[in-house]
């Protein structure tokens, strides 16, 4: 797919650096002259529409994980730190379940219009270079809070590399960030597209099917895989499209095409609520905004990018 690097946290072509993460006292120096992304809680500091960049060493950070350093931005030395240990005032923390949490916290240190944000909320209005920082911020803190102790041994394991590694004490095995591969398919069968809604989704939102590839399974397989089990469709030729880093927490979504052939639907009351075929004039209804009971996949998320595309034709 030729626009496939326009979706939302598409590559901006960010500077990651790799070369400089093995050395701790370069790494010092350029935190030293470059700024700061907050995460809070896997929420990131906005500054009106755009990254709250502060720097290294605001009162913010009083208390904060080490820094992981994210690449030069155009020249500028970008790092992120945790602040998940912060504790804005009573009432203020926000929804800790659900679908989506539109709190903002305001830190005390900060002016008015700093606030974490969730991410989901804020991902279509930041640049490109924004996007691609914020997800890399949020997805590699999430796997060093998650992965504080050895999988091998289970001692304690400490941050390396400028963030892009953690080493066991005890056994001295090194680990590496982790992306789980899901995919997202645009099943179509004629003029007609599958989308299934899950249960815990908002209200008459319908999405594109998808779910986490398995180990030692294709991006095709797992589509095929994926469709029959949520929706009892069988799915041929299968083709990948695109592919959209989704950092709630680690996910890497694989976007593909598939050509349905059959079209009776048996829904995994498991998997889905509901799944249905609907046709393309119908979809540019839902799209619009305009339809009376379907809702569309949110701006931003490559199922919305995807049904978009195959609208305006644009899947080449
Ligand atoms: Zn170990």
């Amino acid at each position: 797919m030729r626009i496939a690097e326009t979706v939302t946290f598409g590559s901006s072509g960010l500077d990651r650096a790799a070369a400089l993460r093995g050395d701790a006292d370069g790494l010092a120096a350029l935190l030293a002259q470059g700024s700061v992304l907050p995460v809070w809680r896997g929420k990131p500091l906005m500054d009106g529409d755009a990254l709250g960049w502060l720097p290294h060493d605001s009162a913010v950070f009083s208390g904060a994980g080490p820094a992981v350093f994210l690449g030069l931005d155009e020249g500028t030395p970008r790092f992120a730190r945790d602040v998940s240990d912060w504790s804005p005032e009573a009432g203020a923390e926000g929804v800790a379940a659900g679908f989506f949490d539109p709190s903002l916290q305001h830190h005390p240190a900060l002016d008015a219009r700093f606030a974490f944000a969730e991410l989901r909320g804020v991902m279509v209005q930041l640049s490109a270079r924004d996007a691609e920082l914020a997800a890399t911020a949020k997805a590699v803190l999430h796997w060093h809070r998650s992965h504080g102790f050895c999988a091998t041994c289970g001692a304690k394991s400490d941050m390396a590399m400028g963030g892009w590694q953690r080493n066991c004490a005890g056994c001295g095995t090194h680990h590496f960030p982790r992306t789980d591969p899901v995919v997202i398919m645009l099943i179509t069968r004629g003029n007609r597209v599958l989308v299934g809604r899950n249960a815990a989704w908002p209200e008459g939102m319908y999405s594109l099917l998808a779910g986490f590839v398995e180990p030692g399974e294709t991006l095709e397989a797992a589509v095929r895989r994926e469709v029959a089990e949520e929706a009892g469709v069988t799915v041929g030729a299968v083709r990948y499209l695109s592919s959209q880093p989704w950092p709630f927490p680690a996910s890497l979504m694989f976007g593909c095409a598939g050509e349905a052939e059959t079209d009776a639907i048996t829904v995994d009351p498991a998997e889905l609520e509901d799944a249905l075929w609907v046709t393309r004039e119908e979809m540019v209804t839902v799209m619009a905004g305009l339809h009376p009971r379907i809702k569309a996949a949110r701006r931003g998320a490559i199922a919305h990018f995807l049904i978009a595309n195959w609208l305006a034709d644009r899947l080449d």
